[in-house]
């Protein structure tokens, strides 16, 4: 690296760097966190998961797995059973997507993941 090739002044930092720069400060001090083993405490959950939110803002985390299959055969399942207010038919929006929307009236819905559902 030869940064004085160029004399023109440093081009201002873009918001993204500093943005970047910012969440590598927060993972840094994130991390320090968890490996004083407050992430393990009982308060420490938090850490963890402002660990990881930040990770993945940074590109850090593993390549996010493709869904799409699951997601299809959980769509298509809700579908089977599930007809829109109206009475119509449902439809998935693209191929991956938890979006359905109605074939008669054109709602859009958004299908919950397919996590135990809380009780009420
Ligand atoms: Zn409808």
């Amino acid at each position: 690296m030869q940064p004085d090739l160029f004399d023109s002044p440093a081009p201002a930092p873009k918001p993204r760097d500093e943005r970047t720069a910012a969440l590598y400060r927060d993972l840094v001090k994130l991390g320090d966190m968890l490996g004083d083993g407050m992430g393990d405490e009982p308060d420490g959950k938090w850490i963890r998961d402002e660990y990881r939110r930040v990770a993945k803002a940074l590109g850090h985390c593993p390549p996010r797995r493709n869904r799409g299959a699951a997601i299809d055969v959980a769509v298509s399942k809700h579908l089977e059973t599930n007809r829109c207010e109206c009475g119509g038919l449902f439809k998935q929006t693209r191929s991956g997507s938890l979006r359905v929307f109605c074939t008669a009236c054109c709602t859009k819905y958004r299908l919950r993941e397919s996590k135990p559902a809380k009780a009420r």
